[in-house]
C-alpha cells in the first residue's frame, strides 16, 4: 500500500508521508468510556485507538522542507517507514533541504539520526521553535512522566547530530517562504502546527492535537498522558477544530489516519471529517 497522499496549495506540492501505524494501549488514554476501554482492552480488530505517524514533504522551486522525521525503529515492526515514502515520492534523505520538527518527541524526531547517532539528512538545516528548543536542553529539565529523561536524551542526541545546522525560530514566523509555524499550546511547551500560505489557497497542519482521531473526533476531551499541559492541550484541541471546521481549512495532523487531507464539520459539541 502506498506511503504517500498528495495534494497541492497553490503550487507548492504537499505530500503526507506514513511512517506507519500502531495502535495505542488504553492505559495512555484518559477520560474514556468503560465501554471503550473494555473494547480496546478485548477487541484486538478494535479500530478506536488506531493511530498513525506521519510526516510530511513539501516541495517549492528551491525547497524540499521535511516536516517531522518519524520514529525509526522505536516503536515497533510497524513503524519506521519515512524513507520508504520518501523514496516513493522520488527523493532520497540527501535530497532534503529543511527539516522542521513541530515538537521534539521520539515520534517526530528519531527518524533524524540513525542507531548510532549520526544525522540522517546531511544537508538539511534543522528548524524548531526556540521554546522547545529550550525546553529540552534547559539545564533544569525534570524528569516528568513519559516526557522523562529518555526522551530528553533522544531530543539532545538529534540537535546534537545537527549541531551547525540548528536554526531556532519564533511562533508564527515563516519556516521557508510561504510555510508558517502556528502556535498550538499544550502538548509541549514549543508544540507547533504549521500552515502553507501559496496562491490563494491555504493548508493547516494541526500538530499532535489528535492522537487517535476515531476516538478524539467524537469526543475531543479523550487525550493522552502525553501531553506536558493537558488543560492546555485541551483547550488548543477545541480551539483548532472550531477554526478549521468554521473558516472551511483544508487541513491535516501528525496523526490523522485518513484521509490525509480533508475538512472537518462540527457537529454538537463533536467533530467529524467532512464527506
Ligand atoms: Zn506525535
Amino acid at each position: 500500500m502506498s506511503r504517500i497522499s498528495q495534494t497541492s496549495v497553490g503550487n507548492f506540492k504537499v505530500i503526507a508521508l506514513r511512517d506507519g501505524e500502531l495502535s495505542l494501549p488504553a492505559e495512555v488514554l484518559m477520560n474514556l468510556s468503560d465501554e471503550q476501554s473494555q473494547q480496546i482492552a478485548t477487541d484486538e480488530n478494535s479500530t478506536l485507538a488506531t493511530s498513525n505517524v506521519n510526516a510530511y514533504l513539501i516541495q517549492t522551486e528551491s525547497k524540499n522542507l521535511l516536516i517531522d522525521s518519524g520514529c525509526r525503529d522505536l516503536f515497533g515492526p510497524t513503524c519506521g517507514f519515512l524513507q520508504d515514502a520518501l523514496k516513493e515520492a522520488g527523493l532520497g534523505p540527501n535530497d532534503i533541504t529543511d527539516i522542521f520538527f513541530t515538537h521534539l518527541h521520539p515520534d517526530h524526531v528519531a527518524g533524524a539520526i540513525d542507531a548510532e547517532g549520526s544525522a540522517v539528512f546531511k544537508n538539511a538545516s534543522f528548524k524548531v521553535i526556540d521554546l522547545e528548543y529550550n525546553f529540552w536542553t534547559s539545564d533544569t529539565f525534570t524528569d516528568a512522566e513519559v516526557n522523562g529523561n529518555d526522551w530528553a536524551g533522544l531530543a539532545r542526541a538529534a540537535l546534537s547530530a545537527y549541531e551547525d545546522k540548528i536554526e531556532t525560530i519564533s511562533f508564527g514566523k515563516d519556516i521557508i517562504s510561504g510555510v508558517s509555524s502556528v502556535d498550538i499550546p499544550g502538548h509541549t511547551p514549543g508544540h507547533s502546527g504549521f500552515r502553507v500560505d501559496e496562491g490563494n489557497e491555504t493548508l493547516i497542519q494541526m500538530g499532535d492535537i489528535l492522537h487517535v482521531p476515531n476516538l478524539q473526533l467524537e469526543n475531543p476531551n479523550i487525550a493522552t498522558i502525553f501531553d506536558v499541559d493537558s488543560e492546555a492541550a485541551l483547550k488548543s484541541r477545541k480551539e483548532v477544530l472550531d477554526m478549521v471546521s468554521t473558516d472551511r481549512l483544508l487541513c491535516t495532523s501528525g496523526h490523522m489516519i485518513k484521509p490525509k487531507f480533508g475538512y472537518i464539520e462540527k457537529s454538537g459539541e463533536s467533530y467529524r471529517i467532512a464527506r
